[in-house]
């Protein structure tokens, strides 16, 4: 019996479609899947080779897949993707409510029109949460300071392309500081990044990028985002006819989240924010895509680089 949403992963003119099935299993909906063991074993691997990339003054912290609906909103995040954001809402009330509002369910009605938001969405990117969490703490100390955040990320984008998921995991450096410090450090994460890239024996580019801000004023938001550089990307393609994707995303955001968060650096200044974003599960099947199912006939120096 076939269950609809049982299908394999992308469309079967997909040059993916072979190795879909054995790194991903369906779950009803696009672009969310369950990972089998292959996938993550590899995940793992990917996790600590990046992690040995730390710098060393690097706090480490882990995020949930939810974080303030409240601090988004701030972050400005509904001036700019307002259609990629999730909100979770929930039933509301008294007993009677939520029960009549449920039972709607069991007999073919909507139930979902009594769901109101709740003070949570789901993160769009894992380091939304870290910078109101720093603001609590007081000035930034000379030097700025340096961060390992990871989280499940959302963006409402269904597709059935391998490289596009709704849900996926994000690992990022993040670096609070004075200007100069944000530069250098992402100057070196974008050679940083492209030694990886090499050791992983993968085939890249770098190049400058623009967030898809959402609508006409997005566009005018994306051509100043380019023309001011702040953007760039890691770009691997999945096979030889593919458009690259983007894998990893090197991020300066100015001073724009230290002037909603009030962030201040040792004199007193807005401090500077920016992030290297790796995006965890495009990498790992960028690493399938271009080296196939058989992990034991790897290059050997992307086995050596993982430790497989
Ligand atoms: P961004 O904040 O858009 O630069 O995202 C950081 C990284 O997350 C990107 O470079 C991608 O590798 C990854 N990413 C973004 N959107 C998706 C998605 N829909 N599915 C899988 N990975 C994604
Ligand atoms: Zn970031």
């Amino acid at each position: 019996m076939t269950v609809p949403g049982s299908e394999v992963v992308p469309a079967a003119d997909d040059p993916l479609a072979p190795i879909a099935a054995r790194l991903f299993q369906p779950l009803g909906i696009e672009g969310v899947y369950a990972r089998t063991a292959l996938y993550e074993g590899v995940m793992e691997r990917l996790g600590q080779l990046i992690s040995r990339q730390r710098d060393e003054r690097a706090e480490v912290l882990r995020f949930p897949p939810v974080m303030s609906r409240r601090q988004l909103e701030k972050s400005g995040y509904l001036k700019s993707f307002p259609n990629l954001l999730g909100c979770v809402c929930a039933l509301h009330g008294t007993e009677a409510a939520i029960r009549s509002a449920a039972d709607r369910f069991e007999s073919g009605g909507d139930w979902t029109t009594a769901l109101a938001a709740s003070d949570l969405v789901l993160s769009p990117a894992a380091c939304y949460p870290l910078y109101p969490l720093v603001a609590t703490r007081g000035r930034i100390p000379e030097g700025g300071l340096i961060f390992d955040v990871a989280a499940d990320c959302f963006r409402r984008e269904p597709s059935r392309s391998l490289d596009r998921l709704q849900s996926f995991r994000m690992r990022e450096f993040v670096r609070i500081g004075r200007p100069e410090e944000i530069t250098a450090f992402r100057d070196g994460w974008m050679s940083r990044a492209r030694q990886l890239a090499d050791e992983l024996a993968l085939p890249y580019s770098v190049d400058v990028a623009n967030d898809p801000f959402f609508g006409r004023v997005g566009q005018i938001m994306a051509v100043s985002q380019i023309q001011q550089a702040l953007k760039f990307e890691l770009l691997i393609p999945y096979h030889a006819q593919a458009k690259p994707t983007a894998c990893m995303s090197f991020n300066y955001h100015r001073e724009h989240f230290g002037q909603v968060w009030a962030l201040q650096d040792s004199r007193g200044d807005s401090a500077h924010t920016g992030c290297v974003a790796f995006g965890m599960d495009r990498l790992v099947v960028a690493l399938f895509a271009n080296h196939g199912l058989e992990i034991g006939r790897w290059p050997a120096a992307t086995r050596a680089a993982l430790a497989l």
